[in-house]
């Protein structure tokens, strides 16, 4: 059997030691033989050991990552809410709308503290999509992980965010194995990683050593978001560039930073003249432009785009040096510098 997470065929399997299928590419394990169905949790209860001891700070700790998430009016899904806890305290932080999905009876004591609790698995909920998905060590119980995520993309908007915790690998440091007979599946970073990218998400952070219980001190939690496909990342970039730069403009600085950075967009960038310092650069050609020498009486009106990254300060002193304006000036780092939109 192919790897679920990353696809790898040459997967392995040691009946003897009666071991779970391994993936040596991306250390995935699984077992082929589920023990548990989703039927099995529907009259379990208190699966949640609200009273341990570490039960305020686990919680504490999920906030943490969340918090900087929310935002007022958002819709948030948490697959696997057990007894509400988590809900009720992000309810407690900002006026969101936050469903839950349990299986287990603890759905009814969290029907009481979540806006909603949906008691059958997250592929049954259709024609509805959230700002944020939560799920808290349930991936790992789930059969068909692939099919899973693919349903949770659908049902997230394209700007959303998901964040998800499984244990990592067993679980703990000093155990190979995970003897729990629920879960069907041991992560790793590689193969949830893959998993994910195979869904159409894209990690933004990954952490391990995550607190769930003294068993399961270890667990591997990653925020991710809906990938970008090459049309939007191009879109996106080019919204940047005409965001500064909406009237014609001379690009100057015309070497590898111009090609790899700016050439890409030249049919779409009102790009008048292209600028450099080095005579052997002038005539060389670019789409429909010739790069030329800077020309006062030609260029004068034109914004600048500082084409290179590395040499952006040579390029600044002589800009300065000429005179030109620096309320003229634009540069690849303007555009590049912050890291999201
Ligand atoms: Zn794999």
């Amino acid at each position: 059997m192919a790897c679920p997470c990353c696809g790898n065929a040459s997967t392995s399997r040691d009946e003897a030691l009666r071991l779970p299928d391994a993936c040596p590419a991306c250390g995935h394990r699984w077992q082929s033989t589920v023990a548990v169905t989703p039927s099995d949790y529907r009259t379990q209860q208190h699966r949640n050991d609200t009273n341990s001891p570490g039960h305020q700070d686990k919680l504490s700790d999920r906030l943490r990552d969340i918090g900087p998430l929310l935002n007022a009016g958002m819709h948030i899904l948490e697959i696997g809410c057990a007894e509400g806890s988590l809900g009720q305290l992000v309810r407690g932080v900002k006026d969101v709308t936050y469903t839950g999905v349990e299986l287990s009876a603890d759905a009814e004591s969290a029907a009481r503290l979540l806006n909603r609790v949906i008691r059958s698995p997250a592929n049954s909920i259709a024609g509805e999509s959230f700002n944020l998905l939560l799920s808290f060590h349930v991936l790992e119980h789930i059969e068909d992980i692939a099919g899973e995520l693919a349903h949770w993309r659908r049902l997230l908007v394209d700007g959303g965010s998901l964040l998800v915790e499984v244990p990592n690998q067993a679980g703990h440091r000093l155990l190979s194995m995970d003897p729990n007979l629920e879960h069907i599946h041991q992560f790793t970073p590689s193969s949830l990683t893959a998993l994910l990218h195979h869904a159409g998400f894209e990690v933004q952070r990954l952490e391990t050593g995550h607190w769930e219980s003294s068993v399961y001190s270890d667990s591997l939690r990653v925020l991710a978001r809906p990938a970008l496909s090459d049309a939007q990342r191009r879109t996106r970039l080019l919204q940047r560039f005409l965001a500064r730069l909406p009237e014609p403009f001379a690009a100057w600085g015309i070497g590898g930073d111009f090609r790899g950075y700016v050439e890409p967009l030249l049919d779409s960038l009102p790009v008048a003249a292209l600028v450099d310092n080095a005579a052997q650069r002038h005539g060389e050609r670019h789409g429909h432009l010739v790069v030329e020498a800077y020309d006062p009486l030609r260029h004068e009106a034109l914004p600048i785009l500082v084409c290179s990254v590395r040499h952006r300060e040579e390029i600044l002193h002589d800009l300065a040096s000429l005179g030109i304006a620096a309320s003229r000036i634009v540069t690849l780092d303007d555009i590049f510098g912050t890291s999201e939109s």
